[in-house]
């Protein structure tokens, strides 16, 4: 079952909380110089022009980006979510905003030469998308159609000294919360320094939790979780906040996001809020 497509969900405020959080996490990394290996384990399109059909038919970008948009030049530029604003602006046409992209933009417009990236893509139909979509780093990119786990575990350990990973699938199926459990299990036996963020919805279910106390109980080191909460659960009402998992995050990244989350939260939504904390790890 491949129904998802992250084209009816793209700049939500869920899109936001992760690639700021990526971009900062990237950041952070190429503060030095040796090579980094980033894998995308769901890499969907890569850009999503905001006037498709799918994507006006929510709009869910309004309640997201376009929010932070036309905040822009009350936000300080020096900021993470200033400078986050700055690099959606290169991507836009003309001075409105009318395309937000994916993860695979987010990763491969960052890559330096030493670096390299995989995107995994099952869905034949946004494959195709990603296949036609350029990046100026397309010499060091590598674009499969294959599952996104098991593809990623298969490829640990990688050459470059580092490596660095996001895991984003679109929990159609609830047992892909133990599958983000058990890859990660396995990510860490193989590459203890690896980096990895994970991202999870809030759903008033609360599948997540089961995953986070699978995770708690494998005890697995320097865990930092983050969740944006921008109402109240309600059942039915479908997906009330975004989580994101850093594994072995950089110094002070997560004070640094902390900061730049919590500042975040009431321009997406009145009453939304942050709540950061070392999920398996007290403050390392
Ligand atoms: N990471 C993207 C971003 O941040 O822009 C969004 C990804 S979307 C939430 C999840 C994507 O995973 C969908 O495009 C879906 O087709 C794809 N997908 C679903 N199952 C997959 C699998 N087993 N392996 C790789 N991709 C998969």
């Amino acid at each position: 079952m491949l129904a998802y497509q992250h084209a009816y969900h793209a700049g939500n405020f869920a899109d936001v909380h992760k690639h700021l959080g990526l971009r900062q996490l990237v950041q952070a990394m190429m503060k030095k110089s040796s090579a980094i290996s980033f894998v995308d384990t769901h890499a969907g399109r890569g850009l999503y022009p905001l006037a498709a059909p799918e994507t006006q038919k929510l709009g869910e970008y309004r309640q997201g980006v376009e929010r932070l948009w036309q905040r822009r030049r009350g936000i300080p530029a020096d900021s993470p979510v200033g400078e986050w604003l700055a690099a959606l602006a290169t991507l836009q046409p003309g001075a409105e905003l009318s395309r937000y992209p994916g993860s695979p933009w987010w990763l491969g417009s960052a890559l330096r030469a030493q670096d390299r990236l995989t995107l995994f893509e099952l869905h034949p139909g946004e494959h195709q998308h990603l296949a036609e979509q350029a990046l100026s780093t397309d010499s060091a990119v590598q674009r499969r159609q294959a599952d996104g786990l098991k593809g990623l575990v298969k490829g640990l350990p990688v050459s470059t000294p580092r490596l660095c990973v996001l895991i984003d699938p679109s929990y159609e199926r609830k047992a892909e919360y133990d599958e983000v459990a058990e890859t990660l299990r396995q990510v860490v036996r193989k590459v203890r320094h690896a980096v990895v963020l994970v991202w999870y919805p809030l759903l008033p279910a609360g599948r997540h939790q089961t995953m986070l106390a699978t995770l708690r109980e494998a005890g697995i080191p320097k865990l930092w979780r983050s969740e944006l909460q921008i109402r109240e659960p309600i059942a039915d009402r479908g997906m009330y906040g975004s989580g994101v998992l850093m594994l072995n995050p950089p110094w002070q990244l997560d004070r640094e996001l902390d900061r730049a989350f919590t500042t975040l939260a009431p321009m997406l939504a009145d009453g939304a809020r942050h709540h950061g904390e070392w999920w398996t790890t007290e403050n390392p």
